[in-house]
């Protein structure tokens, strides 16, 4: 039986949006895009959303509009994806990585200890779909020692008075947070809808806006969608209208909008969000109980009081092995024919980071986590009949190159 790690959900509803799109003359950031604007809005609660074509480039734009200066820095986890430190760096900043807790997500303690008069801004990971303590983490950044240190070096920083907390909430989408649907609890909140992830454009990201006081975030939004269109004064749309084709460029901006094509995609799996997400949810309830028999795994926080996780990947670790070990069981469970991965190889172990000086033996937690974690197929589409045989492929594997059975 064969398993993909995590194939994008695609129903005749999505094929119907995209096809009724491509038919209706206007294929690039229009209509389309607006209404999945407005519809994450309403899921998220959040203030203001807007579209872009990747999680990489709005984390970038926002960074550069917070106005990093040489040597600032952004603390980031070392264990996450590498687009969270390359967005830092794109835009002039210095990553500040810190380590982990047990649950995969950046260390409050560790944040704390990494803040320097030079920290511009935090971006916490949401791994996994777990969201992070987002309201220690608000509570840290407005302590008064900690805004004493703050040194603003542009104009965003000094109407902000303190660290920008930035979520990578690429994991995370449908996510709750005091049985709220994160989006609205830090600055700003950015989703990834990258293919694999659990609401999907192909590629894109949405930025959720939710500047405190003295910003106005409706027209933080418009700045911004210009900032995403070369700052160019009327958008492709406006500039189409016979005789309007006079415009103006207003600033330093990137050309990183989102079509409408793409956001016809997010639009018809936003309408069925919550049936995708429970059979998530299911599926990882599934693998809970099933491996919760076994005393040689550990099984991954799913909520607590406060969070709930949007169940985006099933971190499976097991208790006394080595790296080398986790790699053989992948490679057991990969003559089944069942696709896993790994999430995620901490950035101070990829040579671009290891050239920058960032070294693995810092981040003992990290190194840890990673050495025995293996990612299990979790999508809507996956039937029961497959989730049991990743079970028990995953068990056998375990047996074989553990206890050499
Ligand atoms: C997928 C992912 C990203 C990058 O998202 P893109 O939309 O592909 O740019 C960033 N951070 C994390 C944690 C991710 O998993």
């Amino acid at each position: 039986m064969r398993v993909d790690f995590s194939p994008p959900y695609i129903d005749q509803s999505v094929v119907d949006q995209v096809v009724d799109t491509l038919k209706s003359g206007w294929i690039t950031t229009g209509n389309k895009v607006k209404l999945l604007e407005s519809e994450i809005k309403s899921y998220t609660g959040s203030q203001s959303v807007l579209c872009v074509n990747s999680w990489t480039s709005g984390a970038i734009m926002m960074l550069r509009w917070l106005g990093l200066k040489p040597g600032d820095e952004v603390i980031i986890p070392a264990y996450t994806y590498a687009a969270t430190a390359l967005a830092v760096m794109h835009a002039g900043g210095i990553p500040v990585m810190v380590d982990i807790c047990d649950d995969f997500n950046i260390s409050l303690t560790e944040i704390r200890n990494a803040i320097t008069p030079k920290t511009k801004a935090i971006i916490p990971v949401d791994v996994a779909g777990l969201p992070c303590d987002y309201k220690e983490i608000m509570q840290l950044v407005n302590e008064s020692e900690v805004k004493a240190k703050f040194i603003p070096t542009s104009k965003i920083q000094e109407q902000l008075n303190r660290i920008l907390v930035l979520i990578d909430a690429a994991h995370s989408f449908g996510g709750k947070y005091n049985d709220k649907n994160i989006g609205v609890d830090a600055d700003l909140t950015i989703f990834s809808l990258h293919a694999v992830k659990n609401l999907t454009t192909a590629e894109g990201g949405a930025i959720c806006i939710n500047m405190p006081l003295p910003f106005d975030n409706s027209n933080l939004y418009e700045e911004l969608r210009s900032m995403s269109m070369n700052c160019q004064s009327k958008d492709a749309y406006a500039k189409s209208i016979a005789g309007c084709w006079k415009y103006d460029i207003v600033g330093f901006g990137m050309k990183i909008n989102m079509p409408d094509v793409n956001a016809a995609i997010g639009l018809a799996q936003l309408r069925k969000f919550m049936k995708l997400l429970s059979k998530r949810k299911k599926i990882s309830n599934h693998y809970q109980e099933s491996f919760s028999k076994y005393k040689w795994a550990i099984l991954p926080t799913q909520y607590d009081a406060v969070k709930e996780s949007a169940y985006h990947v099933f971190p499976l670790r097991i208790k006394d092995i080595t790296e080398v070990q986790r790699d053989e069981i992948i490679s057991e469970i990969s003559k089944l024919d069942i696709a896993t991965n790994v999430h995620y190889i901490p950035l101070p172990m990829f040579s671009f980071f290891k050239e920058s000086g960032y070294d693995i033996s810092n981040y003992p937690n990290s190194y840890k986590n990673f050495a025995c974690e293996i990612s299990l197929p979790i999508y809507p589409q996956l039937t029961e009949e497959e989730v049991d045989f990743v079970i028990k492929s995953v068990k056998e594997s375990y047996e074989k190159v553990v206890l050499n059975r």
